[in-house]
């Protein structure tokens, strides 16, 4: 039968498309069901005023150099059998967390952190030395592990709570599901990917990645089909047999790995003797598996110079504005109490004619969506204006003349992933092994538990092994 796979995945993001690849590198018959036109889900990209931009990437994370052996970037290139040289990737130049009266710097040098700490912290380094012995020995990917909360394991090593909110402000925005903390196990992951490895970045951004990955899915005999939107998942006996597509079509496979995101997936479960019924109903449907709170809005600019030119000798900076870190869904539209400035090509080595912000601010999904379209775009003005006045509050050199912006909010994320509420870091209620209750329904990507690039196509990699390889000799390793 054309229409009957041994898998099919949802989602032709980072994790799907490396969970397709690895099904079909061992011979399975697989197909990947993507509801836009493009791949790469929140990692994607775009073309205005003939410039490219990508969706989300402001770095990669999990940085290390070629031939370090089992680490999870080299891990997932051996697993895709990519070779690190084709990521073409530049490190970062240096990053920094700046609150009000402290800051700290980082790079791909974890000794530069251990000094920054020693010296504005003098009276922690002996407990923060601790924490990264704790940190380095947790397994942090073990699909058994129970969630509980950082910050109460951080402050059995770490007292000032001005340092944990700095250590913890980077993490949180780069990965945290939960407000103002996050699982432990999730934690220690930001930790090693973000201060104990690193940023770096594809030349030619995002698309250098996908590329890749669209190469090895045409080449491993992966079909992925766009315009694909799964309107259901449908179950018999609580066993999965196929789904429906909202063009009416439908697939069969008893195996399903869906990148959607867990609320998201459950959602659309329908039991088959109902599929007669469902042609005129609406695809979503909320289940109570819970939403997680947090969303950002960005802005986007090409600054006339350099960045260099301004003073802007980082990569990304983590600015806050006050002694705690408010890592929470505002009950305004956006809180500009805090952001993350990336200078996406500010990395070493880069060959630019003009340079580029992205500042990212949390934002409140509800009251977005609520705005009639002339308010909503006063109110992207709004967050453009707070945007260029952070960057000149922290670069007085910068003039704010720029020759392009573009800003979204936390309603285009919602268009564009389809995740419930705008949500960026998916739900609390993440399933670590990746099972859900119905047999042959398993998730991959952020629901997981696994995000960012790296984390992500790790996920999908471990997923297919676990559960759409079972029967042949591969492994998670
Ligand atoms: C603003 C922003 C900045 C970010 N910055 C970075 C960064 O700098 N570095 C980094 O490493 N990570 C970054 N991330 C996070 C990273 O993008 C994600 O963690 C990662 O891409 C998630 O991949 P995924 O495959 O799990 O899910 P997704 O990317 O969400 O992929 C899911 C896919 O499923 C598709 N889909 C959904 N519903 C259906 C359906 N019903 N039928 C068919 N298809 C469907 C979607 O269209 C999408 O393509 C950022 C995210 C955002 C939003």
């Amino acid at each position: 039968m054309d229409n009957k796979y041994d898998v099919i995945v949802i989602g032709a993001g980072m994790s799907g498309m490396a969970a397709g690849i690895r099904l079909s590198m061992y011979g399975k018959k697989v197909c990947i069901l993507e509801k836009h036109i493009i791949s790469g889900g929140l990692n994607s990209y775009y073309t205005r005023a003939k410039r490219d931009f990508d969706v989300g990437l402001h770095a990669m994370t999990n940085f290390v150099k070629k031939g370090t052996k089992r680490k999870p970037l080299t891990k997932l290139l051996k697993q895709l059998r990519i070779p690190y040289d084709e990521l073409m990737l530049k490190e970062q130049v240096g990053s920094l967390i700046s609150f009000p009266e402290k800051q700290l710097r980082f790079n791909n040098d974890f000794e530069l952190l251990r000094t920054e700490i020693a010296e504005n912290f003098p009276h922690e380094i002996d407990g923060f030395n601790k924490f990264v012995s704790h940190i380095e020995n947790f397994n942090e990917v073990s699909l058994d592990n129970k969630t509980y909360m950082a910050k109460d394991v951080a402050r059995t090593f770490i007292k000032d709570e001005y340092l944990l909110e700095m250590i913890f402000c980077p993490l949180l925005i780069y990965g945290s599901a939960w407000e103002n903390d996050m699982d432990f196990s999730q934690f220690v992951i930001m930790f090693k990917s973000i201060y104990l490895e690193g940023f770096c970045r594809p030349q030619g951004g995002v698309r250098t990645v996908i590329n890749l990955l669209l190469k090895k899915l045409e080449d491993t005999g992966c079909e992925l089909k766009f315009r694909s939107e799964v309107k259901k998942i449908i179950k018999k006996d609580n066993k999965v047999v196929g789904v429906m597509l909202k063009k009416g079509e439908v697939l069969y496979a008893d195996k399903i790995i869906s990148s959607m995101g867990h609320p998201e997936t459950i959602s659309k479960v329908c039991e088959e003797s109902e599929l007669k019924d469902i042609s005129s109903e609406p695809s979503i449907k909320k289940p109570s598996i819970e939403v997680g709170p947090l969303s950002f809005c960005e802005s986007i600019v090409c600054l006339k110079n350099k960045p260099k030119d301004y003073g802007i000798n980082e990569t990304i900076v983590f600015y806050n504005n006050s002694d705690v870190y408010h890592y929470q869904k505002p009950k305004s539209l956006y809180d500009n109490r805090s952001a993350v400035l990336c200078f996406p090509n500010n990395f070493n080595d880069d060959d630019i004619h003009e340079g580029m912000a992205r500042v990212t601010f949390m934002a409140n999904y509800g009251l977005w969506k609520e705005m009639d379209k002339p308010l909503y775009r006063q109110k992207k003005e709004l967050v453009l204006k707070d945007s260029l006045n952070i960057i000149k509050s922290l670069y007085p050199k910068f003039d704010q003349e720029i020759s392009f912006s573009d800003v979204f909010t936390p309603t285009t994320i919602q268009k564009y992933t389809g995740h419930f509420d705008g949500t960026v870091y998916g739900s609390t209620d993440k399933l670590r092994n990746g099972k859900t209750p119905i047999k042959g329904l398993f998730l991959c990507g952020t629901d997981q538990g696994f995000l960012g690039i790296v984390g992500s196509m790790l996920s999908g990699i471990s997923m297919a092994n676990l559960y759409g390889l079972m029967d042949s000799e591969v492994g998670v390793n």
